[in-house]
């Protein structure tokens, strides 16, 4: 029965990643390998290209779940909770994320908010018990709540009391930047799928470009396109049809807008965001989710260090003039600079 569950939940997970290698994973040629495994909540598939790769692809499963096992918010062991007991941790995995959060809430005018956690729990999404806060105990989880409830040192981070973190937002970027360092060191290449983030690594042997589907939030079966990337790169997808819930006709889905403690509701189904990082991609996917296309798109063009996709309730879907797109069925438009 267990095992059955496994397999339904490892089924699932495919239906439910944001973006997806093309082709599928499991056609092994002698000069590649791939592992499915699954880690912080995802399915996960890792690929990798070159000889004697099986030294490597131990290190990379091994990091994913030492990362998973740090960051989980549910596991009474981590270094997470341990953080959210004691206010206090010197977790380098810790100060790095949070180090990483602030620049991303400073650049997105506080879209990303890792101290979320009571809000996300309030709403029935970390148990999966959905259901609709109360005004008043929203009011009540709102001192709780804000970037400026976290102290961070050099080596070091503090919270004010009552104030809890949740990484969900970035952990998977930061676990594809330690995988891509990981290949980079072995001078191989790979494609790593870590649930709804993509990152390539190096180029693909046959030198031709990595080509990457994003989903169609309408039919997760298929691609509303496919991108070409060259090189290194994170492609990470926020959206609100992976986990959400429905009352009334209302979707509420497991982002939430900081500055009003309730799920996202705008006209985006989805974001991808590609950029150098993983972790910043991450981030960034989420936060833009939050922010709303006009403000997003505002952002690029302030930044240009990253491009990015968003698709609109409508069937629209937008996309930087940095990208190389195949178009699938809904109408294609580009971004104006
Ligand atoms: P996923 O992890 O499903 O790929 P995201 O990277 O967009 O999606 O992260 C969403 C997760 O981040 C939520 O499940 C929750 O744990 C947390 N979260 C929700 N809203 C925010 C927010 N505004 N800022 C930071 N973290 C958030
Ligand atoms: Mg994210």
């Amino acid at each position: 029965m267990k095992k059955r569950l496994f397999f339904l939940l490892l089924s699932l997970a495919l239906l439910l990643s944001g973006c997806r290698l093309l082709p599928e994973v499991n056609v092994a040629t002698p000069a590649q390998s791939d592992t499915a495994i699954w880690a912080m909540d995802t399915r996960m598939e890792l690929r990798l290209y070159g000889d004697s790769t099986g030294a490597v692809m131990t290190d990379l499963t091994g990091q994913i779940n030492a990362l998973d096992q740090a960051l989980s918010v549910t596991s009474a062991s981590s270094a997470l909770t341990s953080l959210n007991e004691t206010g206090r941790s010197e977790d380098v995995r810790i100060v790095s994320l949070v180090s990483a959060a602030q620049k991303i809430s400073a650049l997105t005018d506080g879209a990303l908010d890792i101290t979320l956690y009571p809000v996300s729990r309030a709403w029935g999404f970390t148990t999966q018990t959905y259901q609709i806060p109360e005004t008043e105990a929203l009011d009540a989880l709102r001192e709780l709540v804000g970037m400026d409830k976290i102290t961070l040192g050099e080596e070091s981070v503090c919270l004010a009391e009552g104030t809890k973190l949740d990484f969900g937002a970035l952990a998977k970027g930061y676990a594809a930047d330690l995988c891509r360092r990981r290949v980079e060191d072995a001078e191989l290449s790979a494609l790593l799928s870590l649930g709804g983030n993509i990152q390539t690594v190096g180029s693909k042997p046959d030198g031709s470009a990595w080509v990457i589907g994003v989903q169609d939030p309408d039919d997760m079966e298929h691609f509303a396109l496919t991108l070409n990337i060259t090189g290194s790169k994170a492609v990470v997808t926020s959206g609100d049809y992976q986990r959400y819930f429905m009352e009334d006709d209302v979707r509420y889905c497991h982002i939430i807008d900081p500055k009003t403690l309730a799920p996202v509701r705008g006209t985006l189904r989805s974001v991808t965001v590609i950029a150098d990082s993983g972790l910043t991609a991450d981030g960034l996917s989420t936060a833009l989710f939050v922010m709303g296309r006009a403000a997003g798109e505002a952002l690029w063009r302030q930044r240009g260090d990253f491009e990015a996709i968003w698709m609109e309730a409508d069937g629209s879907v937008w996309v930087t003039p940095g990208l190389t797109v195949t178009p699938g069925e809904r109408p294609v438009y580009t971004v104006a600079r």
